[in-house]
């Protein structure tokens, strides 16, 4: 494997953020960029603004053989210089230092971040001068202390690293040394003890609507308890997974510990999920793709899998609700990220009380959207970017005409956004939805909200739990003791009273049915990164 010393400099001199980005393009492989092996060179991708449909740079694509060397990497290290050779607390300072490297450069990360995955902004001027509270975070973390998300460009980037990244490796980093088993009684003359052990290898596949907070949720916990890990980031989103691979040999990290290997899912992902010396995978994305992985484990050597997959998640505002607040925290809820968001409150189910009245408040959020869409390096305007690539923005447009053709009705939106050059599509609502068209069973994975009507508690439970999908839901109202009964009822791993999208490091985040298996983030997310042995000792027992 020859190295590769390609580093590429992208210059951004935008309004809103001017600076050289300097990035290695190879694969990250035992503590240095390399280039692919030859034999197997599947050449190099382009990296597109989704905003300009036009590439920022390429980068290299890997094959089977590199994640093999990945792989091989990765053992090494787990069986000398890492794993439980190394004391958690060594495990976790360095961490930490990643994640303080990473803080140290945020600036340049962020830009990188929102240049390929066109993040939306929010602007305190924004939320000063509207009636309306517009999409002020992505889907992974809400800030607590609201004064740090507002203002200026990049707050958005900045904020998803910040709090999807930094703060959960930092977390992570605090818990490398608090992961230990338990003493069990069980005769006078014999007690047992309890261990849990690293996997070994862990394989992780991330998507493209958070890079680095992926990356985070993935590599934290793995790393904190003692595994080494071979990465693939989406090939539509590489680069921030690729700038802080550059920072890994600095925060101390062994070679080998944390390996990138870029490339497609059908060859790179495909590898480590079939590959015999993986011993866990860890998979972000699609219940389709999902489905493929844990084939492929069973079908290679059993390994252990955990999935966090797509939703169709019910939103439920009861006539009760504060209203103002419902139709804000709807509007977070759906066209956050333009929509990319596993947990996207897309189906919103609204009692007839206040249909109308939510209908009114909700068509105006919408509408300010769409006012204040465009490239969010433009200006501090700007609301509401691209979608992250073309397929993904046809794909939406596809489900727009679908829930234009079974008669549900466009109360706003539904169309592309025909004065930008890029991805752009209008933050939509469709009234007049019935629980069995596409519209309201599919994951869109874009701004396409589907409003349904409802009367009744039971009759709203019972079509909230109507679809293959069980990651998130949210219930608005007043009446406390019917959102936690609500809450309680509907089938999904996170649920939500009086709020949307707000997650916390700390806490479990993951899908019931089709949505997942296992949990990601706080203490949870360790148990799916470590396996228990269990030790017997004879403290006096003769034969
Ligand atoms: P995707 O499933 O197409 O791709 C995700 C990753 O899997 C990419 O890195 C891709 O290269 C890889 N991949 C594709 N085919 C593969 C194969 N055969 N074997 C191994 N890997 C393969 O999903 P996407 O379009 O990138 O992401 C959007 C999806 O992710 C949505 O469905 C969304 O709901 C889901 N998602 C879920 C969560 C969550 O936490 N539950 C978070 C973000 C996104």
């Amino acid at each position: 494997m020859s190295s590769n010393p390609e580093v590429i400099t992208i210059n951004l001199d935008t309004p809103l953020y001017k600076g050289s980005i300097s990035l290695n393009t190879g694969l990250f492989i035992n503590g240095e960029f390399v280039r692919p092996q030859e034999s197997q060179d599947a050449g190099k991708i382009d990296i597109i603004n989704p905003s300009t449909s036009k590439p920022i740079t390429s980068v290299h694509l890997g094959s089977s053989l590199d994640v093999d060397i990945a792989v091989d990497a990765a053992r090494k290290a787990f069986k000398s210089t890492w794993g439980l050779h190394v004391p958690g607390s060594v495990r976790g300072q360095k961490l930490q230092r990643l994640a303080e490297l990473i803080e140290e450069n945020l600036e340049e990360i962020a830009a990188l971040e929102a240049l390929n995955c066109d993040e939306s902004y929010d602007f305190d001027e924004h939320l000063a001068n509207s009636s309306f509270i517009l999409p002020f975070f992505t889907c992974f973390v809400l800030n607590p202390d609201r004064s740090l998300i507002l203002g200026k460009p990049f707050a958005q980037a900045k904020q998803e690293i910040t709090i999807g990244c930094i703060a959960t490796l930092k977390y992570y980093a605090g818990w490398a040394d608090k992961i230990h088993g338990k003493t069990i009684e069980t005769s006078e003359t014999k007690m047992a003890y309890t261990r849990r052990e690293p996997y070994g290898v862990v394989g992780a596949i991330i998507p493209w609507n958070g890079p680095l907070a992926m990356f985070a949720w993935k590599v934290g916990p793995a790393v904190a308890a003692g595994n080494a890990i071979v990465l693939k980031p989406s090939e539509l989103t590489p680069l921030t997974a690729l700038r802080v691979a550059s920072l890994i040999n600095e925060a101390g990290f062994p070679p080998g510990v944390i390996n990138i290997v870029n490339g497609y899912g059908p060859t790179v992902g495909s590898s480590l999920s079939s590959h015999p010396l993986i011993t866990k995978i860890a998979f972000t994305g699609s219940t389709v793709t999902g489905r493929k992985i844990q084939e492929a484990a069973a079908k290679s050597n059993l390994k252990v899998v955990t999935l966090e997959l797509g939703g169709k998640s019910p939103n439920i505002i009861f006539d009760d609700a504060d209203l103002e607040q419902a139709i804000k925290w709807a509007g977070v809820g759906i066209f956050t990220n333009m929509g990319q968001a596993c947990c996207a409150g897309s189906r919103i189910f609204v009692q007839e009380g206040i249909y109308d009245a939510f209908i009114q408040g909700f068509t105006a959020v919408a509408q300010h959207l769409q006012a204040n869409t465009g490239d969010p390096f433009s200006s501090p305007n700007t609301l509401h970017g691209p979608q992250a690539s073309e397929v993904q923005y046809k794909r939406i447009l596809s489900y727009i005409s679908s829930g234009i053709f079974d008669g549900a009705h466009v109360q706003t939106g539904g169309e592309k956004h025909s004065e930008e050059k890029g991805y752009f599509i209008k933050p939509t609502i469709f009234t007049n939805v019935t629980p069995s068209m596409k519209i309201a069973q599919e994951e869109i994975f874009g701004p396409v909200a589907a409003v349904i009507k409802f009367k009744t508690e039971e009759e709203v439970i019972e079509m909230a739990n109507n679809t293959t999908y069980g990651l998130a839901c949210a219930v608005f109202t007043e009446n406390i003791s019917r959102g936690i009964r609500v809450a309680h009822a509907i089938d999904a791993g996170t649920a939500w009273i009086n709020t949307y999208n707000t997650l916390a490091t700390n806490v479990p985040f993951g899908g019931y049915k089709q949505s997942g298996i296992g949990r990601e983030l706080g203490e949870y997310a360790l148990e799916n990164y470590t396996q228990v042995k269990a030790v017997h000792i004879n403290i006096g027992m003769k034969l």
